[in-house]
This record gives C-alpha cells, sequence and structure tokens, in this order.
C-alpha cells in the first residue's frame, strides 16, 4: 500500500512533516508523499526523517489551489524539485493571495459576532513560507465559540456561500500543471469527484480539455471514494492515457482520514507509482 496525499502542520494538517515518514514506516507502506497546500517548507524535514526507514520511498509533493470555470480545482504536484525557484516564486504568490483572504475572513467573522485574535494558538506558526487555510479558522472556531466539530463551523461559516467565505484568487489548473512540470514533478488531478456534481462528465471534459496541457495523472484512490467512483476514475485515466495515483488526503486531527487507509477502507496498490514515475520531467 501506498499514500500520495498528506498534509502536515506546515499548511492545515496537525503533525509535523518529519512524523508523516514514521507513521508510514510503522504501517510498512511502500511510498509516501508529503503534499501541502501552497507550500514546500516541510519537504527537508520530511525528506531527511524518511531516510530512516530504507524500505519506504518519500515522495516530495504539493497540492496547489486552482480555478477552473468558478470551481476550485486541486493539482497536486509530485517527485518535485522543493527548491526549484519557478516553484517556490509561484507558492510565495498563491500565499500572499492567502494572506489577503485571511485577513477578509477575520474581519467578516468578527462583524458575524465571532472575533478572533491573530494570536490564537491555531495561527501561530504564521510565517511567510507556511500556509494558514479554513480549517486553522474552523479549529480556533471550536475552541472559542463551542462548535460541535469543524464541519459544523464549515457548514454554517466558512464553507462555499456561507456568511464567513471569501473567495481566493487561484490561477487556472494549467499554471499549476506549467509550474509541476518547470519543478520536474508529475501533476495529478487531486480528488475529482470530491462535491461535484455530474461526475462522470465533468471528469472527461476536465481529461479532455488538461491531458493535452500536460496533466499526468488522476487521483484515483482517495478517502472519500467508493468503487464505482475509483472505477469511473480509472477508466477515464485509461482513456485519456493518465497515470494513477491515489491518498488518503490525511490531516492529523483536522481530519478522520487516517494515513494509509483513510476511512478504513482505502488501500491505494503500489503499483500505481510506476504510472507515475514513467510521467516523470
Ligand atoms: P483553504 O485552502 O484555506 O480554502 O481551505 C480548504 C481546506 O479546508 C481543505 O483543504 C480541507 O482541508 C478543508 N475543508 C474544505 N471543506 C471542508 C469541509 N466542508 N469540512 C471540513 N474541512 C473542509
Ligand atoms: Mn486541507
Ligand atoms: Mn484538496
Ligand atoms: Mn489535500
Amino acid at each position: 500500500m501506498i499514500d500520495l496525499h498528506t498534509h502536515s502542520c506546515v499548511s492545515d494538517g496537525t503533525l509535523p512533516p518529519e512524523k508523516i515518514p514514521e507513521l508510514a514506516a510503522a504501517m510498512s507502506l511502500a511510498a509516501i508523499a508529503l503534499t501541502d497546500h501552497d507550500t514546500v517548507i516541510g519537504i527537508d524535514a520530511f525528506c531527511e526523517a524518511a531516510k530512516r526507514y530504507p524500505d519506504l520511498v518519500a515522495v516530495p509533493g504539493v497540492e496547489i489551489s486552482t480555478d477552473y470555470s468558478g470551481k476550485e480545482i486541486h493539482i497536486v504536484g509530485l517527485f518535485i524539485d522543493s527548491h526549484n525557484e519557478i516553484l517556490l516564486k509561484f507558492l510565495s504568490h498563491q500565499r500572499e493571495e492567502r494572506c489577503r483572504r485571511n485577513e477578509m475572513i477575520f474581519r467578516k467573522l468578527s462583524s458575524l459576532g465571532y472575533p478572533l485574535g491573530a494570536d490564537e494558538p491555531e495561527f501561530a506558526r504564521f510565517s511567510d513560507a507556511s500556509s494558514i487555510g479554513r480549517p486553522h479558522f474552523a479549529a480556533a472556531l471550536c475552541r472559542l465559540y463551542g462548535f460541535a466539530d469543524m464541519q459544523e463551523v464549515f457548514r454554517k461559516l466558512l464553507g462555499h456561500g456561507r456568511p464567513a467565505y471569501v473567495r481566493r484568487k487561484t490561477p487556472d489548473p494549467s499554471a499549476a500543471i506549467e509550474v509541476i512540470h518547470a519543478a520536474h514533478g508529475v501533476a495529478v488531478w487531486a480528488h475529482p469527484v470530491y462535491r461535484q456534481r455530474n461526475e462522470s462528465a465533468f471528469v472527461r471534459r476536465f481529461c479532455k480539455k488538461f491531458a493535452p496541457l500536460g496533466l499526468d495523472a488522476l487521483e484515483c484512490y482517495y478517502s472519500l471514494f467508493g468503487p464505482p467512483e475509483t472505477q469511473m476514475l480509472l477508466q477515464a485515466a485509461q482513456d485519456f492515457n493518465l497515470g494513477i495515483s491515489g491518498g488518503s488526503d490525511f490531516h492529523g486531527e483536522h481530519s478522520t482520514a487516517q494515513l494509509g487507509t483513510g476511512m478504513g477502507g482505502l488501500a491505494v496498490p503500489d503499483d500505481a507509482l510506476a504510472t507515475l514515475i514513467a510521467r516523470k520531467h
């Protein structure tokens, strides 16, 4: 089993990057990727820690938020050179947009009767290179205002169309694909059927447009997918000649998905890795 989609505390996960390989090795995973949102600041510590486990393939990655005709699309880069200047500059710009958006969320929450200080522990790691997102707000709101869980906060305040939602300026998927290639990585469409409607038609439309623009693979295995979603995506990968990826989207305590096994039924087969390595730039 492998897991090619995880987050650490440098974005919206809760474990330090160097803890992820230890957990992966304890579960005897064959490969593990760290794919924090819009930052690669955790990659060096992650790769260094992975050296203690010679049987574990450690894949440096990143997850980039993009926008395709009003839909939020996430592109994961795997096998990236995390020191590539073009990539670093691109991610730095993404985080500037996050900061702008976060400032507006702070203000909206305050006017809705939920003031938060920028000194809340959830925001303590706030720095240029780390990536603060809505889960940090959700965790602070749970702690200070007694929401049952983060899901409730997304449902009532932070989710798309809710009163404290603020749209963030993000690039076209092709810009994310391009920058991942510039950093010698493989571009994967993450959770392609995550909260979409008319999913199969949309998946095929997206593949038709972005496979020629360099999209390398589809995330066919994911915590929230059952066999029908996985089968549909494996078929699309075959039809559009794309590689196969999969992962849990582990966020530590910020989500119920477990490393490797997701909600319990996830098992990403080892041989997906070869389909990705074949597409390395
Ligand atoms: P951001 O990138 O700051 O806009 O935050 C998006 C992140 O929030 C995602 O990567 C998920 O980790 C989390 N998220 C998005 N929607 C929900 C939801 N409905 N419930 C819980 N977490 C969510
Ligand atoms: Mn996240
Ligand atoms: Mn995502
Ligand atoms: Mn993710």
